[in-house]
């Protein structure tokens, strides 16, 4: 059965996500209408996901379908905002259907959680690319931003750091197939976006951001965008059990080689992207209201470094020497 492209969006995305009473038109109009409160704002963000550049060509279409949204879903996190509605762009070098119902699912299995309408979006053909758009709210003058870290200032990531690029070495390098490759493919293909956090941690953390480029580069944006330094432990990053037995394999890629006096698994966690774990900053006496918060959400939260005088990143090791790390992560252009 070869479906037109009406028939097509008819039935794989008129129907995905969640069902919101503030979606006035959605899917099948010229554009969609929605109803936004008075006294909130709306925070919108969009990601392109490019297969090749952003994902494995191989990589399985309900994974695709998940992590598009996924990766929206941790920038509006790191606002601090509730998410509400997405639009989707779409370009295929063909429709094929089991293709679009796996990726419909993967879609649907964030989605639904999160509580995200799919309110429009658009269809082509041509190379594969997914192009995603969230919309979603914070109270009036509550979005957390990258601007508000202060000296004194105490770090913090969520989850663990490197698994992501831990998870792209395992796909490139011979597709391992080992109990902790597989973890680590999980992590790089099915993030979890820390909503339930970036919500609470609103009124706590001065400065937030998602980690998708490595932590250097991420944590490199808040200290520029506050006007001040960032000193990082090298053995207070949090790491995953998968990561520490794999990262002596490509500790010695290029991007990875000049950080000496780290730990392969550090490196990765300080240069390695596509995390999207919570990096933010908090006055030190708001470290027993984030210790409950991380137990009451289920969601790891260590203490990584300290915000400092001055500019740029550095870290320190369990020895205490200094390391200088020049703010690099994955960048296009
Ligand atoms: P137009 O030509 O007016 O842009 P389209 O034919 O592109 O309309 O889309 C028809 C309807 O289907 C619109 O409401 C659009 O938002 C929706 N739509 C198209 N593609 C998608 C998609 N991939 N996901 C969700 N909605 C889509
Ligand atoms: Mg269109």
């Amino acid at each position: 059965m070869g479906l037109s492209e009406f028939a097509l969006i008819d039935h794989f995305f008129r129907p995905l996500g969640a069902n919101r009473d503030d979606v006035v038109i959605g899917v099948g109009d010229d554009a969609a209408v929605l109803s936004c409160a008075a006294d909130r704002q709306l925070v919108a963000a969009v990601d392109t996901l490019v297969a090749g550049v952003h994902f494995p060509l191989d990589t399985a279409p309900g994974d695709i379908g998940y992590k598009c949204l996924a990766v929206n879903l941790s920038d509006l996190a790191a606002m601090g905002a509730e998410p509400a509605w997405a639009t989707l762009a779409l370009t295929l070098p063909e429709a094929d259907e089991a293709w679009l119902a796996a990726f419909a699912q993967g879609w649907a299995d964030l989605a639904r959680r999160y509580n995200v309408a799919l309110v429009g979006g658009d269809t082509t053909r041509g190379p594969l690319t997914v192009s995603v758009q969230v919309m979603g709210f914070v109270p009036s003058g509550c979005a957390v931003t990258r601007g508000g870290a202060r000296p004194g200032d105490d770090i913090y990531a969520t989850g663990t750091l490197g698994d992501g690029y831990g998870g792209l070495r395992c796909i490139l390098d011979g597709n391992r197939d080992d109990e902790h490759s597989r973890y680590l493919r999980q992590r790089l293909n099915r993030p979890t976006p820390r909503i339930e956090l970036g919500l609470a941690l609103r009124g706590i953390a001065t400065a937030m951001i998602d980690v998708s480029d490595g932590l250097a580069a991420d944590l490199g944006h808040i200290v520029e965008q506050s006007g001040c330094g960032a000193r990082i432990e090298l053995d207070q990053l949090p790491l995953s059990t998968a990561l520490v037995r794999l990262a002596a394999d490509f500790a010695q890629r290029p991007e990875l080689s000049r950080l000496e006096q780290a730990t392969a698994a550090q490196r990765c966690a300080i240069i390695g992207g596509d995390d999207y774990e919570l990096c933010f900053t908090a006055p030190p006496g708001h470290a027993a209201a984030i210790e409950a918060l991380s137990h009451r959400i289920d969601c790891p939260v260590t203490r990584i470094g300290r915000v400092v005088e001055g500019v740029g990143l550095s870290g320190r090791t369990a020895g205490g020497d200094s390391v200088p790390l020049a703010a690099s992560g994955y960048r296009h252009f």
